[in-house]
């Protein structure tokens, strides 16, 4: 048994849990592709790797959950996407 995407490793909403749940998908078909008579060595080499993906993204993760957070939640995380809103 293994996990991949939330599952595995829930993140602050920063826009990148869909693309590392994708990715932790191909990486597993990857693996088990690599790997189709040892499905252990496959899970195995999946969960490395995806381990370092998410430990990068959660670098990223502080100054989200301080806006979701802080004294001035909700007011700092609407300011947050009412800003991007305009960005886009
Ligand atoms: C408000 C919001 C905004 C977001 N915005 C972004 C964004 O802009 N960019 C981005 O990259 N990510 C965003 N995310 C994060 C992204 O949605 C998730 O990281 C991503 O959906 C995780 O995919 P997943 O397949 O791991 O889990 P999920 O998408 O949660 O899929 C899990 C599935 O399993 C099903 N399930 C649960 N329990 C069972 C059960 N017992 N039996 C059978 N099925 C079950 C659920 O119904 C669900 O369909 C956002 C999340 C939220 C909440």
């Amino acid at each position: 048994m293994t996990l991949l995407g939330d599952a595995a490793h829930l993140r602050a909403p920063n826009g990148e849990g869909a693309n590392l749940a994708m990715q932790d998908g191909a990486e597993l078909g990857r693996a088990l592709a690599a790997h189709p008579e040892d499905v252990e060595a496959a899970l195995a080499e999946h969960e490395r790797s995806m381990f370092v993906r998410a430990a990068a993204v959660e670098a990223d993760d502080d100054g989200f959950y301080s806006i979701m957070i802080d004294d001035d939640a909700p007011h700092s995380l609407l300011a947050l996407m009412a800003g991007a809103a305009q960005d886009s």
